[in-house]
């Protein structure tokens, strides 16, 4: 719902945003997992920066190489550049591990080929909690969410069940993946109704030279665009709804 309709729904309604709570850090494994190499580093990267110097250990899969996301380039070239251009990314707020899932960019299937191959790297990698990027169709703003970012998102809430119970995808099974039983949350960045936070004042600067890691593809993009500009301003408008300089919005599912 809009902002907009909800002062019309409810007039007499002061607007008041909810007290955002901080996001638990009581864990130490964590899978991030996106569609595309940069979809980490519109704000997640920050937040990771912060975990990864607390000693917890987080690694990445992108279901695409995104090489359908240059125009003027052969999706053959871009692949190979972006997916160099996000190992640089990742190393940058401490991450190691990024594994590429080989799903077509651009259109991507919600289905149960895409649930496999995620239950399949959760059995591998046996995180504590999951964390991608919002998969509604909007941002909360009228813009529409890309259809790969709603397909995957909604995939790996359903994979993090999947790969919990040995009677789904069996063929994991034969692979030599058990089951794994301890993904209990999953943390949404930048949803339409963020509900907790986490202070990154001193960690805003990785975030942005890992966005700035993405240096081909931003140089190709068709509007100019300013990682430090676009991070600091949302981080801030987050911070003052926290309590801190900077922040990032996240939601958080049950799972
Ligand atoms: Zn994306």
């Amino acid at each position: 719902m809009s902002r907009y309709s909800l002062r019309y729904h409810t007039p007499t309604m002061p607007e008041q945003p909810p007290n955002l709570l901080p996001i638990p850090e009581d864990w130490s494994r964590a899978l991030a997992i996106a569609a595309h190499p940069d979809d980490l580093e519109y704000g997640a990267a920050s937040a990771i920066a912060r975990w990864t110097s607390q000693g917890k250990d987080v690694s990445y899969v992108m279901v695409t190489r995104g090489e359908a996301g240059i125009d003027s380039m052969h999706p053959d070239e871009t692949g190979r550049l972006r997916v160099q251009e996000e190992i640089n990314s990742a190393r940058v707020v401490g991450v190691d591990s990024v594994e590429f899932l080989d799903h077509p960019d651009g259109i991507i299937e919600y289905g149960l080929p895409l649930r496999r191959d995620l239950a399949r790297v959760i059995r591998k990698v046996k995180p504590d909690v999951l964390v991608t990027i919002n998969h509604e169709l909007t941002f909360g703003s009228g813009r529409l969410n890309m259809a790969d970012h709603r397909a995957v998102g909604l995939a790996i809430l359903d994979a993090a069940r999947d790969a919990d119970n040995r009677w789904i995808f069996p063929e994991l099974l034969d692979e030599g993946h058990e089951p794994w039983h301890g993904v209990k949350t999953v943390y949404i960045a930048a949803p339409p109704n963020i509900t907790h936070y986490v202070d990154v004042t001193e960690f805003i600067d990785k975030g942005v030279d890992s966005l700035k890691e993405h240096r081909v593809y931003i140089d190709n993009l068709s509007q100019s665009f300013d990682p430090e500009d676009f991070l600091t301003w949302g981080a801030a408008a987050i911070g003052e709804r926290a309590g801190c300089d900077y922040a990032v919005g996240f939601g958080v599912m049950e799972v």
